[in-house]
């Protein structure tokens, strides 16, 4: 039996990237997955079929993490599907870089709405069931940004140091019913959200990687399968940073 033997499993935005190898591995420990995503329905499919040949049920829900309406509807679909959420997994994110003086509402308002509030739906819509079940886990995926700040992402550090905040406090609200909630702040990993970054050019944050090296995916969901497996059940609030700060 693996860490996470038949719990359901929420992922935010696991079509591709850092979500993906989340799911692949939690549920390669067993659990259920059901996961968002905003428009690659393909490789949305595609990772249905990955989780699916290993033995356990999957499904993939289109749900833009901004639409804060459909987040109840996502939660409720799940729990009909395969019952009380066991583990939520905040992952969906985006950035849109740009120094402040030409950063835009709109700029600030996507990412904000899209990494930092769906988190907040997301923890609040699964906080219910999880209470009354006395058990659960949250895992908020943060970034170094917003723990050490980063030029030309003033609106991606607000919402990835407001995520720490949200972290940290309702760690502190569910702590005597049983759930964990905790962080990971990963530096760069070899997603195609770093894609378009020319590594090179990060002389500031490379001296900060104490390995000199990009993360992996799969690296990520090894922390991610921490915080969500028993192995993690006397340890809340906490936030593990991919670099040095
Ligand atoms: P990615 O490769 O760009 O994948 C992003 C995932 O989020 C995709 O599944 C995407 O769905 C989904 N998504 C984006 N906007 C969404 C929305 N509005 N509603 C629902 N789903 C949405 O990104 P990643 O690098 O794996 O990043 C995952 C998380 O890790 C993010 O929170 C990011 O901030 C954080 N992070 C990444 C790094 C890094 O270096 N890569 C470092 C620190 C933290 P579609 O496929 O449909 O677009």
């Amino acid at each position: 039996m693996g860490w996470v033997a038949d719990k359901t499993a929420l992922i935010t935005g696991a079509s591709r990237g850092i979500g993906r190898a989340i799911a692949l591995l939690l549920a390669e420990e067993g659990a259920n997955i059901a996961f968002t995503y905003k428009s690659a329905a393909s490789s949305a499919q595609e990772t249905v079929n990955a989780i699916g040949s290993k033995g356990v049920r999957a499904f993939a829900l289109q749900a833009d993490a901004k639409d804060l309406l459909s987040t109840q509807a996502v939660v409720d679909r799940v729990s009909e599907e395969f019952g009380p959420i066991d583990i939520l997994v905040n992952n969906a994110g985006i950035t849109r870089d740009r120094l402040l003086v030409r950063m835009t509402e709109r700029d600030w308002d996507d990412v904000i709405d899209t990494n930092l509030k769906s988190a907040f739906n997301f923890c609040k819509a699964v906080s219910r069931s999880m209470i009354a079940k006395r058990r659960g886990k949250i895992v908020n995926v943060a970034s170094i940004s917003g723990v050490i700040g980063n030029p030309g992402q003033a609106n991606y550090a607000a919402a990835k140091s407001g995520m720490i905040g949200l972290t940290k406090t309702i760690a502190k609200e569910l702590a005597t019913r049983n759930i964990q909630v905790n962080a990971v702040a990963p530096g760069f990993v070899a997603t195609d959200m770093v894609k378009q970054l020319d590594l090179s050019q990060m002389g500031g944050f490379s001296g900060l990687l104490p390995m000199k090296l990009v993360a992996q995916p799969e690296e990520i969901a090894e922390l991610v399968l921490f915080f969500a497996s028993p192995a993690s059940d006397y340890i809340t609030g906490q936030v593990l940073p991919g670099m040095y700060d």
